[in-house]
């Protein structure tokens, strides 16, 4: 890891120390879902795309990472092949066991300023929840188009 991505932490971390508003689309939540389901039993993971804005965080799309690797036991990619974009916010990946809560895995390999865990059934707004990089579950409100 270089000097410039332990920075970019640095700052991520500073940010969530006072939590701003976390709102997401619906379409965001509805394709975490369902691309989730279609993944199930194995563990799907995407890309949070969106703005960083005074006033909070806005995440926009999903999008699905270059060389992501499923697996039954955990979904990853390889960060070293992302590109520098400042417009990925954090990650969204599933949980087929349907426990609803970050592992210890998961905090290790943080990415991003938002974390959204999605568990089996993948249902509704029920199965899924957003953590900050403390692994704590933060509030977020959703922009119904
Ligand atoms: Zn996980």
């Amino acid at each position: 890891m270089n000097s410039k991505i332990l920075e970019i932490r640095r700052l991520d971390e500073a940010f969530l120390v006072n939590s701003k508003p976390i709102k997401i689309r619906q379409p965001v939540i509805d394709g975490i879902l369902e691309y989730s389901a279609a993944c199930h039993p194995r563990e799907a993971i995407l890309l949070l795309k969106g703005k960083v804005k005074g006033q909070g965080i806005v995440v926009e799309e999903v999008e699905i990472p270059p060389f992501a690797v499923h697996s039954y036991e955990s979904s990853h990619f390889p960060l070293y092949m992302l590109p520098i974009d400042f417009s990925i916010v954090g990650t969204a990946h599933s949980h087929p066991s349907s426990v609803l809560q970050p592992s210890i895995v998961d905090l290790n390999h943080f990415y991003g300023r938002i974390m959204i865990i999605t568990a089996y059934p993948y249902k509704s707004e029920q199965n899924l929840k957003v953590f900050n990089n403390n692994g704590n579950h933060i509030q977020y409100e959703i922009i119904r188009d």
